[in-house]
C-alpha cells in the first residue's frame, strides 16, 4: 500500500467501490464474479475476504429502485391510466434492470465503506492506512497549506 494511491476520504473510497475497483489502490478488480468479492486485490494485494456486506446492499438497492419506480408508476397511472398489461410491460423490466444494475456497484460501495471505516476485519488495514497518512498530514499542517 502506497500513500499516493490511498483514498483521502470516505466518498473517494466508496466511489472506487461503486466502480467495482479496490478501495485501497483504485486499480484492481473488487469482484471475481457478479457478486463474489475477490479474496484480495489482484493489483495491491489488499485482503477483502473478511468483508461482511451480507444483505445490506440488497436493502439499499430495494430502497433506491423503489424511490425511482414507485413515483414513476404513480405518475403514469395518474396521467395516462394505462391497462395493467402496459404497467407490467413497463415496470417489471425497469425494476429488474435497476436492481441487477445497481447491485454490484452498491455492494462495492458497501465493501469500500467497511474497508475505509475499519469494520469487520478491516481494522488492521485502517491502522496501516492511518499510519501511512500521519506523516503527510503533519507535513501539510506544518507548511500551513
Ligand atoms: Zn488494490
Amino acid at each position: 500500500m502506497t500513500l499516493d494511491k490511498l483514498p483521502r476520504n470516505l466518498p473517494q473510497a466508496m466511489w472506487r467501490g461503486v466502480r467495482c475497483r479496490c478501495p485501497a489502490c483504485g486499480e484492481g478488480k473488487l469482484f471475481r464474479a457478479f457478486l463474489k468479492v475477490a479474496d484480495e486485490c489482484p493489483s495491491c494485494g489488499e485482503p477483502f475476504h473478511h468483508h461482511r456486506a451480507d444483505d445490506f446492499p440488497a436493502y439499499l438497492v430495494i430502497v433506491i429502485a423503489g424511490h425511482i419506480v414507485v413515483p414513476l408508476i404513480l405518475m403514469v397511472e395518474t396521467d395516462f391510466h394505462p391497462a395493467y398489461w402496459i404497467h407490467l410491460a413497463l415496470w417489471l423490466p425497469l425494476t429488474l434492470g435497476l436492481c441487477l444494475g445497481l447491485l454490484q456497484p452498491v455492494k462495492g460501495a458497501v465493501v469500500a465503506m467497511q474497508w475505509f471505516l475499519g469494520m469487520h476485519g478491516f481494522e488492521p488495514a485502517m491502522k496501516q492506512r492511518l499510519a501511512l497518512m500521519q506523516p503527510a498530514t503533519l507535513e501539510i499542517r506544518q507548511s500551513g497549506a
